[in-house]
C-alpha cells in the first residue's frame, strides 16, 4: 500500500482519528491510518503527559508508519516573550518535545515551534523574537545530535504573530541560521495570508520540508475553495520530495485545548475513515495530475 506517490510520503493528522495520545488512541490511530492507505501519521504532542513513546514507536512499527511530530507552544511556556521565565518554560517545552520525537523515530518535529498558538494582542517584539531565534538555534543543535529536523510552520495571523507568510519564515530560518531548520506550509494558513497557493512554494523551493493540506474551513479536501491544482502544480515545480500531510478537524474529535487553540467549534464530520480515505485518494489523484 505504501510509497504509491512517487517521492512522497503522504501522512494524516492523529486528530482525524483520535483527540489524545492515550495508548488506546495510539492504536486506533496507527490502525485506521494504515489501513487507509498513508504512508505516515503526524502526532500532535500537545498531551506529552500521556503519550507512552516506547509503546507508540512499537505501534507505528507493527502498522508500517512513518512519524512525524508537531506542536505549537502556549502563552505561559512562549519562547517569543520578552519574559524570560516564560522563554524558558518555553524552550522546556520544545526540549521535551523533541526527545520525545527522537524516542519516537519520527526525523521531523514541526509547528509553531516559535510562539503560543493563539491569537495575540499585539505584534512580536524585537526582543521577543530574538528569544525564539535563540532558543531555536540552540534546540536545533540539540535536533541534529538525534537526528531530528525542525520546521517552522507558516501559520496565520490568529494562531501566532511571529511567522504568518513564507518570507517571514525564510527570514526566520536564515536568523537561526541551522541546516536542519525547513520550512512547513499549510494550505490553510496560506489561503489568509499568502498571495496565492504557487509563489510561497516557488520561493521556499528547496527549504520546504513539510506541506500541510486542509481545506479552507479545515473539512473534505476539494469542498472548499482552495485552489489545490495551483498548490501540487507548484509542488511538482520545486520537485518537492518531503512529506504531504492531510490536517482536518472536526469538534467530533475533540482534544479540548487544542481544539480550543485552533477554534475548531464546528462538526464538520463525524466519520474520520471517509474523510482520510477520500484525502488519500484526493492528494494521489492531484500529485498524478501535477506531473501530468
Ligand atoms: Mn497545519
Amino acid at each position: 500500500m505504501n510509497k504509491k506517490s512517487g517521492g512522497n510520503l503522504v501522512g494524516v493528522h492523529a486528530l482525524v482519528w483520535a483527540g489524545d495520545t492515550s495508548r488506546e488512541s495510539i492504536e486506533i490511530a496507527a490502525k485506521r491510518s494504515s489501513e487507509a492507505g498513508f504512508d505516515l501519521l503526524e502526532l500532535s504532542l500537545h498531551d506529552l503527559a500521556n503519550l507512552d513513546v516506547p509503546h507508540a514507536r512499537d505501534v507505528m512499527k507493527r502498522h508500517g508508519l512513518q512519524v512525524a511530530c508537531s506542536r505549537g507552544l502556549a502563552f505561559d511556556a512562549d519562547v517569543s516573550s520578552e519574559d524570560r521565565v516564560v522563554v524558558e518554560r518555553g524552550a522546556k517545552l520544545l526540549h521535551d518535545s523533541l526527545v520525545a520525537t527522537a524516542g519516537l523515530g519520527a526525523r521531523i518535529l514541526t509547528g509553531a515551534l516559535y510562539s503560543a498558538l493563539g491569537k495575540y494582542g499585539r505584534p512580536v517584539t524585537e526582543r521577543g523574537r530574538q528569544n525564539a531565534v535563540a532558543v531555536l538555534r540552540s534546540l536545533a543543535e540539540e535536533a541534529q545530535r538525534l537526528g531530528v529536523a525542525l520546521g517552522l510552520e507558516v501559520c496565520n495571523r490568529y494562531e501566532t504573530n511571529v511567522v504568518n507568510t513564507a518570507r517571514q519564515a525564510i527570514a526566520l530560518a536564515d536568523d537561526i541560521g541551522s541546516d536542519n531548520v525547513f520550512i512547513h506550509l499549510d494550505a490553510y494558513h496560506m489561503n489568509i495570508e499568502e498571495d496565492d497557493f504557487a509563489r510561497p512554494i516557488r520561493e521556499t523551493g528547496a527549504r520546504l520540508g513539510y506541506v500541510h493540506v486542509g481545506e479552507n474551513h479545515r473539512g473534505l479536501l476539494g469542498s472548499g475553495h482552495i485552489d489545490f491544482a495551483s498548490l501540487f502544480h507548484a509542488l511538482a515545480d520545486v520537485r518537492f520530495k518531503g512529506p504531504i500531510t492531510f490536517e482536518s478537524f472536526s469538534s467530533t474529535v475533540v482534544a479540548q485545548g487544542l481544539s480550543n487553540d485552533l477554534a475548531i467549534w464546528r462538526d464538520l464530520w463525524t466519520d474520520g475513515g471517509g474523510i482520510a480515505s477520500h484525502a488519500r485518494a484526493y492528494i494521489a489523484a492531484q500529485l498524478e495530475a501535477a506531473v501530468a
